[in-house]
């Protein structure tokens, strides 16, 4: 539709955020669908040893499936592991198994260690045959070889931030973190995006949580907030995201909005680069 405009190249998003619990899956998974629902074609790729983008997103994950373990220790091209999701044909998973819990180790020893997940994904969309639009990677909490894996292999950092503890608190790790893959690994790597979630309005530190970080981060914060919601949290036992759950609820409807931004914050820039052209 005219809301999402497909963006004319891939934008690969690394999900990220060190600690655990703020969101990160969730808003993997909600994202990539609500795009997919908006005519995208979307890979997520599960870079979590726990597997739950795969699991919320329908997709097989046992430890006999080909996963993104292979195609980081074994050379598996990409297209050898990816599923698609029961949920809707333009949305795609390269799922985790327990086997990337030993990954992190393994791949100290691997040849070009950092760059195992780019050069795959390189190879992958190069070699499609159709327009891939969006890569949404969920990371570990943790910033060990797997997220930095996901930091060589992104254009766009997204950020999920919780309002509910103090949120600034702790980030200076991951900006600290991007600095450096930026200066010796991956210089085209920028922190553009960044979504409040769990939000409970009703509540005076959330809304200085998000006061601040909007002063701090101003335009690379969406205007779009996603509230804490019961379905949100209901829908990955269901095999779901909340965008197929519960599709006129409050939590599908604030994941759509959120793509809308995303998209529409995309081909703005573009124009403006035109313009200045
Ligand atoms: P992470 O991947 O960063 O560890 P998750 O996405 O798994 O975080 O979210 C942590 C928990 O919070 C999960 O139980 C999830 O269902 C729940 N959750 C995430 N977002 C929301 C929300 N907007 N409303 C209610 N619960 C949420
Ligand atoms: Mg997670």
């Amino acid at each position: 539709s005219n809301d999402v405009p497909l963006p004319d190249h891939t934008r690969v998003f690394t999900v990220s955020n060190q600690k655990g619990g703020v969101g990160k899956t969730t808003t993997t998974v909600n994202m990539a669908a609500a795009f997919a629902k908006a005519g995208a074609r979307v890979l997520v790729i599960d870079l979590d040893p726990q597997g739950n983008a795969s699991t919320a997103l329908g997709v097989p994950h046992s430890a006999d499936v080909p996963s993104v373990y292979d195609v980081l220790i074994d050379d598996f091209p990409l297209s050898d592991v990816i599923q698609q999701s029961p949920e809707n044909e333009m949305l795609f998973c390269a799922p985790s198994t327990i086997h990337l819990a030993g990954a992190e180790i393994e791949l100290v020893s691997q040849v070009a260690r950092e760059h195992r997940l780019r050069t795959a994904l390189e190879a992958f969309l190069e070699s499609a045959d159709e327009t891939w639009h969006y890569v949404f990677i969920d990371c570990p909490p943790s910033l060990g070889l797997l997220t930095i894996n996901a930091f060589v292999a992104a254009r766009e950092v997204f950020i999920p931030i919780q309002c509910e503890y103090y949120a600034l608190e702790g980030l200076s790790q991951l900006l600290g973190s991007i600095e450096l893959i930026q200066k010796h690994l991956n210089p085209s790597l920028a922190l553009t995006t960044i979504l409040l979630t769990m939000f409970d309005g009703r509540t005076n530190l959330a809304n200085q949580v998000a006061d601040d970080v909007r002063a701090h981060f101003t335009d690379r914060v969406l205007q779009t907030v996603i509230p804490r919601a019961v379905r949100i949290s209901e829908a990955p036992s269901f095999g779901q995201t909340v965008i197929t759950y519960d599709p006129a609820g409050v939590g599908a409807v604030s994941y759509l909005e959120a793509a809308a931004e995303i998209a529409r914050r995309e081909s703005t820039s573009h124009q403006d680069k035109e313009a200045r052209a």
